[in-house]
């Protein structure tokens, strides 16, 4: 049975009954407000939470934080690739609908009642289209954090694109980047990895995804989803460029530089995050 939540709505007036959800069933229930954000209601719960699970051991991950592949993780001996292609298809119909959106307001009188039918709407469809992106993100945090649970992992690198971003790419470049919701990402997987007893330090990326594991010698910048060195003499390849990136973060933080003969993950596993019963903006 689910649990209810009777919040009082003056005298002489029926409550407003509310079910939780399942997750809230074994927590205490500290605060319940309604906040009326973008257009409707929301009921925001303080709960407490049973203390979770702190992991044991001193592993060393880094993470290779990307747009196709949200989430690159190593150890140095595993490596987890998560898929950032939902969260992009998201925004991309997020830019898509608000330009429509735009378009039909600014022919609109102010104040007038299509005006006002349109920015419900719009509204409506930014609440479903964030509470996805959400999900999303949520989803590629707790896999990453079970993932360190698994491997013992008390320490872990990510690398910070801000250094990549600095570089003027373009207009269009910088949009893309700037809409991978990556200080969302980092913020959730900081949260719940400490909650876990595992600390996460940005290192700066600069270097990480182009230099060559056997010579230590870096190679231009890689837009194949298989690295390649470009050294003519060595030509080493084979490896995820992500997963390439992702050990190089690892190395780098780690022994402070490149290590020649780098050990590269033997074993590489793919996720990809879905949203189940995808549901239309009413
Ligand atoms: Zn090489």
């Amino acid at each position: 049975m689910g649990r209810i939540l009777r919040l009082s709505n003056g005298r002489g007036k029926e409550p407003l009954v509310v079910k939780l959800p399942e997750r809230l069933t074994d927590t205490v229930v500290h605060q319940a407000q309604l906040v009326w954000h973008r257009n409707q209601y929301w009921l925001h719960v303080t709960v407490e939470k049973p203390a979770p699970l702190k992991v044991r051991g001193d592993v060393t991950a880094a993470i290779d934080p990307g747009e196709v592949h949200a989430v690159t993780i190593t150890d140095g001996n595993d490596a987890l690739v998560i898929s950032g292609r939902l969260l992009r298809s998201l925004n991309r119909l997020k830019n898509k609908e608000l330009r429509k959106f735009q378009r039909a307001i600014s022919k609109t009188k102010k104040n007038s009642r299509k005006r006002k039918r349109l920015l419900a709407k719009k509204y409506r469809f930014l609440n479903w289209i964030e509470r996805q992106k959400e999900h999303i993100l949520h989803t590629i945090s707790a896999n990453a954090v079970r993932w360190c649970l698994q491997r013992n992992v008390k320490t872990v690198y990510i690398g910070d694109p801000e250094s990549v971003r600095k570089k003027d790419c373009g207009k269009k470049h910088n949009q893309r980047i700037g809409q991978w919701a990556f200080g969302k990402l980092r913020d959730l997987l900081e949260y719940k990895l400490k909650r876990r007893g595992i600390k996460l330090t940005a290192v700066d990326e600069r270097g990480t995804s182009g230099t060559c594991p056997r010579y230590a010698g870096n190679t231009p910048k890689q837009n194949a989803r298989v690295y390649r060195c470009g050294n003519a003499s060595c030509g080493f390849t084979g490896i995820h460029r992500d997963v390439l990136g992702a050990s190089g973060i690892l190395d780098k933080s780690v022994n402070d530089g490149f290590t020649k003969g780098r050990k590269l993950p033997a074993t590489v596993n793919y996720l990809r995050p879905k949203v189940l019963t995808p549901k239309k903006a009413a």
